[in-house]
């Protein structure tokens, strides 16, 4: 069924041919690319790319959920230009910088009120490391050196370094390395798609909340953190939840003296309808349909992905004072003596500023209110289709289920929509879309009626 190389100039062959020899790809097992070829890519250019043959293919998941604004984003692209005239990198112990300073102080201003302190690192599973040394860290300086361990959601993701994976529950990335990680519990996960029969969202997080609280009751003393990813659980396959369970995540952790991490790296920057995730959980004090409120502020929140516009590599923590004060002190060894070689790089940060001033500049936010409400009406079609279940969406991501009878779905579905324009990527069963906040109208047209046609034919 995959003819497309056939049409491709030859230097295209030959770089796949060189690539399969030379290279080995991240979330691959390299002898399928014999059945599914890898597709070369020439160049960018806003939600498109181009292979070598000039045939284009919508990127409708953002390359791996970093793209906001587009391939060589002309305004990202002279910042980054511009700061490789002046400072290319400089080493963050001992010395800092313009851009470094700009961007802890502008995300201080735009993050849920009270995490005034920015670690930087250049990638998401070094942050979620991060988040979790740093809690575990406050504990022992605070004379509770017992607090130690984690919990994170059944089907939660952060990352695959061994101290993410240790709190990752994707057991297709966790269960060849099970002997080296230590080992920790989950809680239910309030994905609703779990939600019994007549059950509605929330209640069904409510019922989860229930669970945690539970553990936490019962382990808290060895507890140092709940990391959480806001509102989608991403490499679960999109599953969305019921704010509220922030709300009560956010209270229970503080009533039995468990740090919260807000793992936005993939839901944060735009992604779910508000600048952060975390926004939308209800305040206690007011009602859940309060609009505008800044919701909760979690102990440590995770960026990364899409904070440089999905250019360069860069990932932050960010904390509250109190966590940062308990650092502070005479000692080396009471501080945080965690380092990486590219520890706020000049460049990612110009990248990141620039990617902040579009969003100021273009009103994105509003911008995409109206771009999902635009998908959500064309795709009535695809959403009542007698093959799809449990279509989703939130913000800028949609998912649903394919009622499939292929056994090899996620290959099949992957090639078929390169044949037809577009790059889709789905996790399981699930086709999930999540393009850059650039696509316009005409090329959601395309995204969905393109989508229904390999609905059609895989089911
Ligand atoms: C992608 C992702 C990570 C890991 O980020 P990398 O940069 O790939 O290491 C962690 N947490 C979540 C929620 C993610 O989506």
């Amino acid at each position: 069924m995959i003819l497309r190389m056939s049409n491709h100039p030859q230097n295209n062959t030959n770089l796949l041919a060189r690539s399969l020899a030379a290279v080995w790809h991240p979330c691959s097992q390299m002898k399928h690319y014999e059945h599914f070829p890898l597709l070369p890519v020439a160049r960018g250019s806003g939600a498109w790319l181009y292979d070598f043959g000039g045939k284009r293919y919508l990127d409708a998941v953002s390359s791996w959920w970093v793209n906001l604004f587009g391939h060589c984003n002309p305004r990202i692209s002279a910042a980054i230009t511009d700061q490789l005239g002046k400072l290319e990198h400089v080493m963050l112990a001992g010395f800092t910088h313009e851009p470094v300073v700009q961007l802890s102080e502008r995300l201080r201003e735009l993050a849920p009120v009270g995490l005034g302190h920015c670690f930087y690192a250049s990638d998401g599973a070094s942050a979620t490391e991060i988040a979790l040394k740093m809690s575990a860290h406050y504990w022992r300086n605070n004379g509770k050196p017992g607090k130690m361990q984690f919990i994170s959601l059944e089907n939660s993701y952060h990352g695959e370094t061994l101290g993410a994976l240790s709190v990752t529950d994707v057991a297709l990335f966790r269960t060849a390395y099970g002997a080296l990680i230590r080992q920790q519990a989950t809680v239910s996960s309030p994905d609703w798609r779990k939600a019994a029969a007549g059950e509605s969202a929330e209640a069904y997080a409510l019922r989860c909340a229930d669970d945690l609280e539970q553990h936490l009751q019962q382990h808290h003393a060895q507890l140092a953190a709940f990391i959480i990813e806001p509102l989608v659980q991403g490499a679960a396959g999109m599953a969305m939840y019921h704010p509220v369970y922030l709300q009560r995540a956010r209270q229970l952790c503080a009533e039995y003296d468990v740090h919260l991490i807000a793992d936005e790296i993939a839901v944060g920057m735009g992604r779910t309808g508000t600048l952060f995730a975390c926004e939308q959980a209800p305040t206690l004090s007011r009602p859940t349909s309060f609009q505008g409120s800044k919701g909760i502020t979690p102990d440590f929140l995770c960026l990364s992905k899409g904070i440089t516009g999905g250019y360069l590599p860069l990932s932050v923590v960010m904390t509250r004072d109190e966590i940062y004060q308990a650092f502070y002190g005479d000692e080396m060894t009471s501080g945080f003596l965690h380092s990486h070689s590219y520890t706020g790089n000049p460049l990612a940060c110009r990248a990141a500023l620039a990617t902040l001033d579009i969003f100021a500049q273009d009103n994105v936010l509003d911008a995409n209110r109206n771009k999902a409400a635009y998908l959500n009406e064309i795709a009535t079609p695809l959403r009542e289709h007698r093959a799809v279940r449990n279509w989703r969406n939130t913000g800028m991501i949609w998912a649903f289920e394919v009622e499939t009878p292929q056994r090899n779905f996620v290959q099949q579905c992957f090639a078929l929509a390169l044949e037809n324009e577009l790059l889709l990527r789905p996790i399981g069963n699930t086709i999930y879309f999540m393009p850059p906040y650039i696509i316009n109208e005409l090329e959601m047209d395309l995204l969905v009626s393109r989508t229904l046609r390999i609905v059609n034919e895989l089911s």
